[in-house]
């Protein structure tokens, strides 16, 4: 399964209900998902790590899929030629 494959699966499966939550509070969801896996990292518990990550990635989605961002698109088009700063891949750029 793609990105794309993931955004329409998350596409069917929410859509719906997301229009209904609207923007401002996906995001707000998207955001305490954030969160949850920042304290996931924090403690280095791994199913939480597991979980937070696919939680994180499908409100992204979410989001993505309201503000009809196309995420494989905007992704490959910044990303998909390597650091968009130096243009290397490896990135050179001089900050850590
Ligand atoms: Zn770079």
């Amino acid at each position: 399964m793609d990105l794309r494959e993931m955004q329409e699966i998350i596409m069917k499966t929410y859509f719906a209900k997301d229009s209904r939550r609207g923007v401002l509070l996906t995001l707000a969801w998207f955001v305490e998902e954030v969160g949850e896996l920042s304290k996931a990292v924090r403690t280095r518990d791994e199913g939480g790590l597991r979980e937070e990550f696919a939680d994180v990635l499908a409100w992204l989605l979410s989001l993505a899929n309201l503000l009809k961002i196309d995420l494989e698109k905007v992704f490959i088009d910044k990303y998909g030629k390597g650091c968009p700063k130096c243009g290397a891949i490896p990135c050179v750029c001089a900050e850590v």
